[in-house]
């Protein structure tokens, strides 16, 4: 089902007022890692939507790499992110991380995030397929085209066909980035499937000093829309705070990009 053999045209999917795919025009995807609070989603919803992006994200369910991290605010953050994307006419994309969780992420959310470290969870993935609602796959940390390809079709054989697939960079033996952004994944994707395909630059790099070069390139690859994560103060976010922009760098980002 995912492959363009059996299906040659390119996939817009249709998602509020977006759409992403073919030919479409890149999509912005941005937001804060983890919601944390009403000032710090209101803000960063204000800016995204200011400056022409279409989806607000923000984790309630976060892959912690420790369990004593913050982990989210689950349903509250679920009602904050959907309240806040609603105020600024942006649609709301956020994790699921549970097959438990599916049912109430999909009540609050137009997109269901999947993870990297999700993408071989075959009960989530089918859950998801047996919902209607968008879904964003970010490939694994160390996912084959194959993998990846085949995580995307167990959502769409259970009748869910709105996949964007998410390049997010792979683990590599290099350490002055924290993931390789790999982007033949995208070109490759974008030749052996119909699906749309965004790249998250942000968890690709690690480091904000390279979102810039790594988005241009991204586009210039046949991406579908960008991702990218911004927060009011980076240094005291919950996660992720080595990475996220602050408002000024998210205003210079966009700028550059001139999507
Ligand atoms: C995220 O988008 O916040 C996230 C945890 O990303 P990934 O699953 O790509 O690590
Ligand atoms: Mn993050």
């Amino acid at each position: 089902l995912v492959s363009r053999k059996k299906h040659p045209e390119d996939t817009v999917l249709t998602i509020g007022d977006v759409r992403i795919g073919g030919p479409e025009a890149p999509v912005l995807i941005a937001g804060p890692c983890a919601i944390e609070s009403e000032k710090q989603m209101d803000s960063a919803a204000q800016l995204v939507a200011e400056l022409g992006g279409k989806i607000l994200r923000g984790g309630a369910y976060k892959p912690r790499t420790s369990p004593y991290g913050f982990q989210g605010m689950g349903v509250e953050g679920l009602k904050l992110g959907r309240q806040v994307a609603d105020r600024y006419g942006l649609q709301f994309m956020t994790e699921v991380m549970d097959t438990r969780d599916v049912e109430v992420v999909s009540e609050y959310a137009d997109i269901l995030q999947i993870g990297a470290r999700n993408m071989h969870n075959f009960s989530l993935l089918r859950e998801v397929g047996a919902v209607r609602k968008p879904a964003l796959l970010k490939r694994g940390l160390s996912a084959t085209m194959e993998e990846w390809l085949y995580a995307a079709e167990y959502i769409l054989s259970g009748g869910n066909e709105d996949v964007i697939m998410c390049e997010r960079g792979i683990r590599t033996f290099e350490k002055w980035t924290r993931n390789t952004l790999d982007l033949s994944a995208v070109a490759l994707v974008k030749q052996e499937s119909h699906l749309p395909v965004v790249v998250d630059v942000t968890h690709a790099a690690g480091r904000r000093d390279l979102l810039l070069p790594l988005a241009k390139a991204a586009l210039a690859v046949g991406a579908d829309g960008i991702h990218v994560e911004v927060h009011p103060q980076p240094a005291t976010a919950m996660s992720d705070n080595e990475q996220q922009l602050d408002f000024a760098e998210f205003r210079e980002f966009v700028t550059g990009l001139n999507l």
